[in-house]
């Protein structure tokens, strides 16, 4: 206990110690905490689904119909219909012969790359890979090999050494930077060399690529079959949970060796049926898409005149470089003494000297709260003094 205590007070001298924010109304572009309300620019709901009428409505019809919990693994008697006609319809979406449902996207990969790979196996990652990524390769006891940020070199050269059956896993739009995998020369060397791809599209799906079909879609097309598309469904379709499409073979490889599938109570069957819901909200979400491309346009051109220190994304995922884990903390509180609300990342979840703000847009905010947004950071970055 002693330890513990130690540890976590050294966590806090470094300014490290993480804590909770309870909201205590719905998940939107304003929230309300602590009796007050805030304009949040921190949560992966870009399109502004969580809380649509017609999710929230059909998830209230799915628990009049399927009931609550689910009773069960998928494998026993816990698959619905509604979680039978999900997949089929995301299948059809991303324009793969099957789709699988898992619980988190956590548990997709995890359960995907240890499914797939084994200890005379390789799992090769960028290195700034999603931490369910790198737990995947190492509960698969495959060897993992890092690869510099988006560097196909490395990757090739490290290709070429993989022993065994290799798997490249990349995440498609990186969570805290907001760039995107250049995935059509990734594909070309998983050809090359006979190895799986593993996309993470978590951030890509739902937003980016036609009808929102993400940016694994985008830049593969339907996709071979070493393709194992990955994304979840508590981003930018507001719901919550993860599918993996691919080949029959793969699915049904998935079903029955995917640990995090077989050995967990399947979701509730009312959150698959909101989720149809929320997918044909995607589908037909051209004008959702195209308003949050326009707050990222703007966004990124006002902090341009404003100098911030902007990194170079163009998605939803807009980082503010800060470095220091301190000058980050101070940042997001100097924010929230301005009732917004950004989160600082700062180690281990980036490198040591890379904290930053992660700032989200959504389709949901208005013009003018970009504007209260910039002004803030403007003002908070003078008062916390520049970097050193
Ligand atoms: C959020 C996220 C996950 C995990 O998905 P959950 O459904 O939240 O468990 C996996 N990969 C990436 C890149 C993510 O951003």
């Amino acid at each position: 206990m002693q330890d513990l205590a130690a540890a976590l007070g050294k966590r806090k001298q470094q300014r490290l110690y993480r804590t909770r924010r309870t909201l205590e109304g719905r998940q939107s572009v304003r929230v309300r905490m602590d009796g007050r309300e805030f304009l949040s620019f921190c949560s992966n709901d870009y399109l502004g689904l969580a809380s649509h009428p017609e999710v929230i409505a059909a998830l209230r019809e799915g628990a009049e119909r399927f009931g609550v919990g689910s009773g069960a693994a998928h494998l026993i008697s816990g698959h619905s219909y509604a979680h039978q006609a999900l997949e089929e319809e995301l299948a059809d979406f991303v324009g793969r012969p099957r789709a699988l449902l898992f619980s988190t996207g956590y548990m997709a990969n995890l359960g995907v790359v240890a499914a797939l790979c084994g200890r005379t196996d390789s799992v090769l990652e960028d290195r700034l890979n999603h931490a369910s990524l790198l737990d995947a390769a190492r509960l698969s006891g495959a060897r993992l090999m890092r690869y510099a940020h988006g560097d196909m070199g490395a990757l090739a050269r490290k290709l070429a050494k993989a022993p065994g059956q290799a798997l490249i896993a990349s995440d498609a739009v990186f969570s805290m930077d907001g760039d995107r995998a250049p995935l059509g020369e990734m594909q070309a060397l998983a050809r090359r060399h006979a190895a799986w791809l593993l996309v993470d599209d978590a951030h890509g799906f739902g937003v980016l690529g036609e009808q929102g079909r993400g940016w694994c879609c985008e830049q593969l097309g339907a996709g071979a079959d070493n393709l194992v598309l990955m994304a979840t469904l508590g981003k930018a379709l507001g719901t919550f949970g993860a599918f993996v499409a691919g080949s029959e073979a793969l699915i049904e490889t998935l079903i029955q060796q995917a640990r995090t599938f077989i050995y967990t109570t399947a979701s509730p069957p009312a959150l698959a049926w909101a989720t149809r819901t929320a997918l044909s909200l995607v589908r037909r979400g051209d004008a959702l898409r195209a308003a949050l491309n326009d707050h990222i346009d703007y966004f990124r051109r006002c902090a341009a005149e404003l100098e911030l220190p902007l990194m170079p994304s163009s998605t939803a995922i807009q980082p503010l470089w800060v470095g220091e884990a301190g000058r980050a903390l101070a940042l997001s509180e100097a924010l929230r003494r301005r009732n917004l609300l950004v989160t600082a990342i700062r180690p281990p979840t980036v490198a040591r000297g890379a904290a930053r703000l992660r700032l989200t847009l959504s389709a949901a905010h208005r013009r003018d709260q970009l504007d209260c947004l910039l002004q803030a950071l403007a003002d908070s970055l003078r008062e916390c003094g520049d970097d050193d």
